[in-house]
């Protein structure tokens, strides 16, 4: 490797004097700030702070990413997405004019557009059929002006990773900056080559908050690269490239460790369920394997089909004019009701008519290339799926639950009461829910807050999961177990009751106080709005309790069961 960065910065970089502001120049405490031209005060109800530039750097965020990813805050720099870092790396490295960025087609268009816009000259090597990077084919297309090259991994639109082989390879034998960018690498985090920047001094590695942060909106994008690398970003940079906002939802989304786990399991599981069915649609050629949150998928005709979407109010991206992509679809994975109107509609798509659908979306895509637009969005979907995701914060615990009513039994559960988490195990194997609960509570003091907190959170789930309460049973009742016998009468209408009748022999139950487990009841009951009668005998205890949390599971999966019908389940007409 003969990579040397000094030789990498065009003259009028290495020459520049950045910008600097009186505050940056300012080494004291100072607390009157007269020299930004600011509003001394922000609009009430503004967050607090935004009336101000920001400071230089995002520092907290720096912080708490220099220790998550276990890089050094030198080695970091964050943007306005990720769009905003790739095209100030060519500014920081490629002359106008006179340079090249190397791209592997098919991939994400940006790269070549922003080589354009920044007068730099693009080259292209295809991937191969296989969407995999052929080295060999790289380096014969290098040339003394190749200063950059783009590897998207996993890769928009194909969904593949590179082998880690391949991408050293490159990193070794390639004598510039190679950006790695792992826009969707929450997926297959397993993938990363974020510790290699460690050890090559020409690795960039690009990630995002738009994907598995659910955070697109907010526009932030990270850089992770030698210190020397981000030095020369920083100093061409705009002062105030991330807004206060932007800053503080990215450090909100990083504090929500438990959502974001949930979320990319939920979205891994409906991108297989999805590819599966796909599968079998009318037209459908191949659905590519995919380590990211969409799926490739070769179809017959795919004008016909993304035309015939989108006049059902579904948009997806149309690639079949990428190289290597005739005839594919760029479909995100959405929530289960998108993935099902999606299928649904596909399913109904009729050849015969085929040859309309074609000359309608040949018109649409002269106008406006793909996607495809929807020219009478139709959002009427089947029936809704029932599920909820909660987080509940106080001074004591920190609580995410997810719960999916048409479930298959999935659980997830942490608590750290290990007994505890048995019995929530309960409701979703019994209850024939998925439940994913994450907790993390004040169990140095006692388990109290952390259970109380948990039924509160569970009930509140519950109720958003069942929504307006349309078509279910409401009611629901089991008698199950061995010596120990419970029965638990529910009623889901919207009053708060608990009745219990549980005469527990010892003080304890595993770890857990046994007059925690009423304490438990009441809380769901109160937060879940349901009336709960609780009965059980028997002369072991952890059977008892166990008998419990299974009636109580078995009663919920009644109460909730949908009886196909909209009707409110009650004379009153609401609940
Ligand atoms: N890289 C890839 C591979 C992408 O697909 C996208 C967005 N589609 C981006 C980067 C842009 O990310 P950001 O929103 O952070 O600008």
């Amino acid at each position: 490797m003969r990579f040397n960065l000094k030789s990498m910065i065009p003259e009028h970089i290495a020459e520049l004097t950045p910008y600097s502001s009186a505050r940056d120049e300012y080494e004291g405490s100072g607390s009157v700030f007269l020299d930004a031209n600011e509003l001394p005060d922000a609009f009430p109800g503004m967050p607090p702070g935004v009336n101000r530039y920001p400071g230089k750097e995002p520092g907290e965020l720096r912080k708490k990413l220099s220790a998550i990813k276990e890089v050094d805050q030198e080695q970091i720099f964050l943007g306005n997405g990720s769009d905003e870092i790739i095209d100030l790396l060519m500014r920081c490295f490629c002359r106008p004019g006179k340079d090249q960025v190397m791209v592997f087609p098919p991939t994400f268009g940006m790269y070549s557009v922003r080589a354009r816009v920044n007068s730099l000259q693009v080259v292209s090597v295809n991937l191969e059929q296989d969407f995999r990077i052929n080295p060999e084919k790289v380096f014969q297309s290098v040339t003394p002006a190749t200063r950059m090259m783009f590897i998207c991994h996993p890769n928009n639109p194909t969904g593949n990773t590179q082998t880690r082989e391949s991408i050293i390879r490159l990193l070794e034998d390639f004598n510039g900056i190679v950006v790695v960018d792992e826009a969707y690498i929450d997926f297959c985090p397993e993938k990363s080559l974020l510790p290699l920047v460690q050890n090559y001094p020409n690795l960039v590695v690009l990630q995002t908050f738009s994907k598995a942060f659910g955070l697109a909106g907010a526009r932030v994008g990270a850089a992770y690269a030698s210190g020397e690398i981000i030095g020369v970003m920083q100093k061409i940079s705009f002062p105030y490239n991330l807004g206060t906002p932007a800053i503080m939802l990215a450090e909100k989304a990083l504090n929500s460790h438990a959502i974001y786990k949930m979320n990319i399991r939920r979205i891994i599981a409906g991108r297989d369920q999805l590819a599966d069915a796909i599968k079998k649609l009318p037209l459908t050629e191949m659905v590519y394997p995919s380590d990211a949150n969409f799926l490739l998928v070769k179809t017959g005709e795919a004008d016909a089909v993304c035309s015939h979407l989108a006049k059902n109010g579904i948009v997806v991206r149309n690639r079949s004019r990428e190289p290597g992509c005739s005839g594919c679809l760029r479909i995100t994975v959405g929530t289960e009701e998108e993935n099902r109107h999606l299928l649904k509609a596909w399913a109904a798509f009729d050849p015969a008519g085929m040859e309309k659908d074609i000359r309608d979306n040949l018109a649409m895509t002269e106008q406006t290339e793909s996607p495809c637009q929807a020219e009478k969005p139709d959002h009427g979907m089947q029936t809704k799926i029932r599920q909820a995701t909660v987080r509940r914060q106080t001074s004591e615990t920190d609580i995410t639950i997810r719960i999916h009513l048409e479930g298959t039994g999935y659980a997830d559960i942490s608590t750290g009461i290990p007994f505890f988490d048995h019995m929530l195990e309960q409701i979703a194997r019994h209850g024939m829910m998925d439940l994913e609960v994450a907790a993390s509570g004040d169990l140095e003091v006692d388990p109290h807050h952390t259970i109380e907190d948990t039924a509160i959170s569970l009930g509140k789930a519950l109720r958003e999961a069942l929504g307006e309460k349309k078509g279910i049973e409401r009611y629901g009742f089991e008698l199950p177990m061995d010596e120990s016998q419970a029965r638990v009468l529910a009623d889901l209408g919207g009053r708060s009751y608990l009745k219990w009748d549980v005469p527990f022999s010892g003080l304890q139950i595993g770890e857990i106080p046994a007059t925690l487990f009423k304490h438990f009841f009441r809380s769901f009951s109160e937060s879940a709005a349901c009336n709960l009668h609780i009965h059980a005998t028997g002369e072991d205890d952890h059977h008892m309790v166990e008998a419990v949390f299974k009636a109580f599971a078995r009663t919920l999966k009644r109460a909730v069961a949908k009886n196909n019908t909209d009707a409110m389940p009650s004379t009153k007409g609401i609940l």
